[in-house]
């Protein structure tokens, strides 16, 4: 038996069609943007390994920091005890979120991020013995499997079988190009009704839903509705943090900052799994007990959430060396040539036959097919996946979209070769 077939017996793969026929590709080893597998066969991997890759794969710097600290310190419970890499890293990550960011709350990916983050929300008004039932999200957005990250997710393929099990939200339209108005009047309404204790969006870009872009500006001015009236905001930069949009991180590009932040992915250069949630000192007040005062009740007002994982040493040093590199002048240069070179094809390419949008930002760069097919599953869809694949690109459409968000380290002679892919794609 061969190792895909070995595969197929054993194991489960995520967000994969099971059958007789479908098979996986083995990848043995990886290096900068390029994967290879079992058979010879090399690949670019064009969206970061769902997006968490962000300096390449096998990047040495990484790798030895990692080792040194599985040497050091591997895991140990973080309950009552704490370890020095947690603590660099929180102090790290909060020199560079926005100054009302006072406190990180460790987990262990994007989905547990924001699980905490809702979890704060609602406990942050249920300790203030204000109970707040409601949330608001936006179509179309995509927060991780987890249930409550389900939830304030866009309903559909992915939360269909869950449904009667999902706590209801308010969704409004995404402020997409035109529906700014709409969409600022429709929060500003559930707002308005009460009850609501926060406000969940992906910040500029919604990433599942199809790399959508909405303007910071309209951004802000719901941000600042929320917070005017007192509900709590969360941004979800699991997709868009650390260097994502063109900014260390998109809020960077909002002018009123959120009470919440989620972080993952690229977090720890996309080596391991890690999750942050940060939030403003406000709101971790409100979880502190004063046993003088309170006496017995105020323990009740812990935040009872954590995981086995939580902190793990080696996660935090990887995280520390991917924000090294991060700061280093090369990065910053990648990130911005990226998004050069992504304008330039974007403007040479608009009005190919058969597309109905081109978008970019950052290192995101889109591409919307006319199509009348456009769910997950889509004909066009697994089309579109074979191509690449057959040119040697790991591109994983979303639907009738396409996307590349590639590592910073990506040179430009791959960049050509995938959108030459691109121009020469026939529908
Ligand atoms: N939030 C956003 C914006 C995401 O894009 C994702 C993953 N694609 C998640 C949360 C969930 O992260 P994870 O898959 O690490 O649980």
């Amino acid at each position: 038996m061969n190792l895909s077939d070995l595969d197929h017996e054993l194991i489960w793969h995520p967000y994969t069609p099971i059958s007789h026929e479908g098979r996986n590709i083995t990848i043995v080893k990886a290096k900068d943007v390029h994967l290879y597998d079992d058979v010879g066969n090399k690949y670019i991997d064009a969206i970061s390994s769902w997006w968490v890759n962000i300096h390449g794969h096998g990047n040495p710097y990484i790798a030895e920091k990692v080792a040194q600290q599985a040497a050091e310190l591997e895991h140990v419970i973080f309950a009552g005890f704490s370890h020095p890499p947690a603590i660099e890293l929180a102090d790290r990550v909060l020199s560079h979120l926005p100054e009302n960011q006072s406190k990180v709350f460790y987990s262990d990916n994007g989905s547990t991020a924001v699980e905490v983050a809702l979890k704060m929300a609602f406990q942050y008004w249920y300790n203030k013995g204000k109970l707040r039932k409601k949330a608001i999200a936006l179509e179309g957005s995509y927060h991780g499997d987890t249930f409550g990250a389900m939830s304030v997710g866009a309903r559909g393929v992915f939360t269909d079988p869950y449904l009667p099990f999902l706590f209801d939200v308010e969704f409004i339209d995404c402020p997409l190009l035109g529906k700014e108005e709409k969409a600022l009047n429709a929060l500003k309404k559930i707002v308005d009704s009460g009850d609501v204790a926060s406000f969940i969006f992906e910040p500029l870009v919604q990433g599942t839903a199809g790399m959508r872009i909405y303007s910071a500006e309209v951004l802000n001015e719901m941000i600042t509705y929320c917070q005017q009236k007192g509900v709590l905001t969360i941004a979800d930069e699991v997709m868009t943090g650390f260097g994502r949009t063109g900014t260390f991180f998109a809020m960077d590009q909002v002018k009123t900052k959120p009470d919440i932040i989620c972080l993952s992915k690229g977090l720890t250069g996309g080596t391991m799994a890690m999750g942050i949630t940060s939030c403003t000192q406000e709101i971790y007040v409100a979880f502190w007990g004063d046993i003088a005062r309170e006496g017995e009740r105020a323990k009740y007002k812990t935040f009872f959430h954590g995981h086995s994982f939580t902190a793990n040493p080696i996660a935090c040093a990887a995280s520390l060396a991917s924000l090294d590199l991060l700061q280093k002048e090369e990065c910053i240069i990648n990130i911005r040539r990226i998004g050069e070179k992504h304008k330039e094809f974007a403007e040479k390419i608009r009005g190919k036959a058969g597309v109905r949008d081109i978008r970019y930002k950052g290192t995101i760069f889109a591409m919307e097919f006319d199509t009348h097919d456009k769910g997950y599953f889509s004909d066009l869809s697994g089309q579109l996946y074979g191509y690449f694949l057959d040119r040697g690109i790991l591109m994983r459409p979303l639907g009738n979209v396409i996307y590349l968000i590639p590592p910073y380290c990506i040179m430009d002679e791959d960049l050509d070769y995938i959108y030459t892919a691109i121009r020469e794609l026939k529908l």
